[in-house]
């Protein structure tokens, strides 16, 4: 999983982000900037797909 913030590749252990310090463990959704979990396919508030939001 890609940080959000600066889509750089975080390594398994990280819980923050080593380039830009966003907080890995609880990624905001990018849709509805809800806290969201690490490996929750949608987002529970806004129902946004979490997994594709790469670019539409
Ligand atoms: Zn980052
Ligand atoms: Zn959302």
């Amino acid at each position: 999983m890609k940080c959000k913030g600066c889509s750089s590749e975080p390594g398994e252990l990280d819980h923050y982000c080593r380039k830009c310090g966003s907080d890995l463990e609880n990624p905001y959704c990018s849709e509805c900037n809800s806290i969201i979990k690490k490996d929750d396919a949608f987002c529970w508030k806004c129902g946004a797909n979490l997994e594709k939001d790469e670019k539409k």
